[in-house]
């Protein structure tokens, strides 16, 4: 169990006896729910300043994991702890836009960012498409990119539509396939 540093006795009417639990547990729901209590808490900024430099290594404080506050003390992360007492992680990665993302803003760098992972991960894919001698997914994957269609995946989806429309005419005269 926890013990609440004396200044946070009895002033918080957010983590109660009836919430403790959830602030001492590891289990991600849980964790979410403190977190998300923390959220509304006047005293978040001064309890997670509390937890890092005491340091409290156990349970949710201001709205940070014990996870989070092992990351932010370590001097080899980049994650720091914003003036609202919040996670923060450098702009760029794929964490930074889901903090972003969490708390409700828009960057454009981490936008941009994500954009370019994106495409490049795109680029892999059709890679592998045109390893392939070009193919319908590679079609697809070359409109995700607003790019025209190359000439060896555009020769993919005729061959496929040739086999559909044949199919087709199989399907509507089934005489034609027991004469052939
Ligand atoms: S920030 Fe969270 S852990 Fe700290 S007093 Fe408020 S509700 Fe409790
Ligand atoms: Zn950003
Ligand atoms: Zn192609």
């Amino acid at each position: 169990m926890i013990t609440l540093p004396e200044f946070l006795d009895g002033t918080t009417p957010h983590c109660t006896p009836a919430t403790a639990h959830l602030f001492d547990s590891t289990h991600p729901d849980d964790e979410q729910q403190a977190t998300a209590i923390c959220t509304g808490c006047p005293l978040r900024p001064g309890c997670a300043q509390h937890a890092l430099t005491t340091p409290e290594e156990r349970g949710t404080w201001g709205g940070l994991t014990a996870r989070q506050r092992r990351r932010i003390r370590n001097p080899d992360d980049t994650a720091w702890v914003d003036d609202e007492g919040r996670l923060r992680v450098a702009c760029g990665t794929y964490r930074a836009l889901q903090a972003h993302l969490r708390y409700g803003e828009t960057c454009g760098p981490c936008r941009a960012a994500q954009a370019a992972r994106t495409e490049h991960a795109r680029r892999a894919s059709l890679a592998a498409e045109h390893a392939a001698g070009g193919t319908v997914n590679g079609a697809a994957i070359h409109r995700r990119l607003g790019e025209p269609t190359c000439v060896h995946c555009r020769a993919a989806v005729a061959r496929q539509s040739a086999v559909q429309r044949a199919a087709r005419r199989m399907a509507q005269h089934p005489e034609l396939a027991m004469a052939s």
